[in-house]
C-alpha cells in the first residue's frame, strides 16, 4: 500500500509525506495546557490528542506537506495567501489519497485546518520536519513554507522517523517580530501576533493596529520565515495550483458589498473572514503610508 500513497501523492504535488501510528498523544497534554488555545483552536485537550474519537479503528495517520513557496518577492499578504486558497488544494489532494486508501478498502478521512489534532506536532513525528524557535515546522528541503494535512486511516502502515534536528537558534525571528510575540525561551504569544490579528475581527487596540502597521501585511505575515536561515535556499513549488493567478499585493475596493468581495476572493485563503477585516488592515496600513 505504501508504493501507490507515494506514488499518488508525487501525482497530487504532495511534496513530503510520513506515517504517525494512531495512538493517543499524551504527551502532548501538559504543553497544550500550558500555552492555552487561541480563538482557532478547541480548549478540549482529549480533542487535540485522540484519534480514535474520530475514527476508534484508526490504524495509521498518514500526515502530508505541500509547499506554497513561490518566490520570495514582497508583497502585502502572507505567501501562503497568495496563490490559491491552500484548504481547496490540500482538501483536493487528500480528497484523492483517502479515495485511493476506500478502493483499497480502507476507511480514511482527511483534514487540512479542519481537524482538531495538532497538525505540526504529528508532522514531526511523521519526520517532515523540526521545530524553529518561532514554532513553526521547517522542513529540510522546503523551509516553512508549507501546509500540512493529515489522513486518519485503519489502513496499518509502518511508522516514520522523526528527524533528530533543531534549528540553528539564530534569534532572528525573536529579534524582528514585529509584536514580539516570540520569546528568547521560544514561547508564543497569539495576541501579539500580527498574522493572528489580521485575522481578528471587530475593533482593535491602539497597539494591535501598531504591531499590522509595522508588520506591512494586510493579511498574515511573514516576518519570523522570511528571516530564518533555513528558508534561505527552500524549495518553490511546482504545484500549479499555488503558481496561477497569483496576487502579492491586496488593494479592495472599500465600496464592494461584503457579498461582492466573497465572490471576487472566492479562491483566496481570506475569503472566509469577510471585507470587513481586510478593508480595516488596509485602512491602518494606508494611515502609516504604508
Ligand atoms: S508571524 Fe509575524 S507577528 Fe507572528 S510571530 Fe511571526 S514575525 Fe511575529
Ligand atoms: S530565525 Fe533563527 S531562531 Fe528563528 S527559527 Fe529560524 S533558525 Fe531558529
Amino acid at each position: 500500500m505504501i508504493s501507490l500513497i507515494r506514488e499518488k501523492c508525487r501525482s497530487l504535488y504532495i511534496a513530503d509525506f510520513g506515517i504517525v501510528r494512531a495512538r493517543v498523544f499524551g504527551e502532548l497534554s501538559d504543553f497544550l495546557e500550558k500555552c492555552g488555545h487561541t480563538p482557532m483552536t478547541t480548549p478540549d485537550i482529549r480533542r487535540r490528542t485522540d484519534p480514535f474519537l474520530i475514527m476508534p479503528e484508526a490504524k495509521s495517520i498518514i500526515v502530508c506537506l505541500m509547499s506554497y513557496y513561490t518566490g520570495d518577492e514582497k508583497g502585502n499578504l502572507s505567501k501562503y495567501a497568495r496563490g490559491e486558497d491552500y484548504h481547496s488544494v490540500m482538501g483536493r489532494a487528500l480528497g484523492e489519497l483517502a479515495e485511493l486508501l476506500k478502493e483499497n478498502g480502507y476507511r480514511a478521512e482527511g483534514f487540512c485546518d479542519s481537524g482538531d489534532l495538532n497538525d505540526r506536532y504529528l508532522a514531526y513525528l511523521a519526520g517532515l520536519g523540526f521545530f524553529g524557535k518561532n514554532g513553526f515546522l521547517i522542513h529540510p528541503v522546503y523551509g516553512t513554507y508549507t501546509v500540512i494535512g493529515y489522513i486518519i486511516t485503519d489502513c496499518p502502515l509502518d511508522e516514520s522517523a522523526p528527524l533528530n534536528s533543531t534549528c540553528i537558534n539564530c534569534g532572528e525571528c525573536v529579534r524582528r517580530c514585529p509584536g514580539g510575540a516570540i520569546a528568547e525561551d521560544g514561547s508564543f504569544c497569539y495576541e501579539k501576533c500580527a498574522s493572528y490579528i489580521t485575522q481578528k475581527k471587530g475593533e482593535l487596540s491602539s497597539e494591535e493596529e501598531r504591531i499590522i502597521a509595522k508588520s506591512g501585511y494586510v493579511w498574515g505575515c511573514d516576518v519570523c520565515q522570511d528571516v530564518c536561515p533555513h528558508n534561505k535556499n527552500a524549495k518553490k513549488t511546482k504545484n500549479p495550483e499555488f503558481n496561477e493567478y497569483l496576487c502579492k499585493d491586496l488593494h479592495i475596493d472599500t465600496s464592494i458589498s461584503n457579498r461582492t468581495f466573497r465572490k471576487v476572493y472566492k479562491n483566496k485563503a481570506y475569503a472566509w473572514r469577510g471585507k470587513g477585516v481586510i478593508a480595516r488592515n488596509q485602512e491602518i496600513l494606508e494611515k502609516k503610508g504604508k
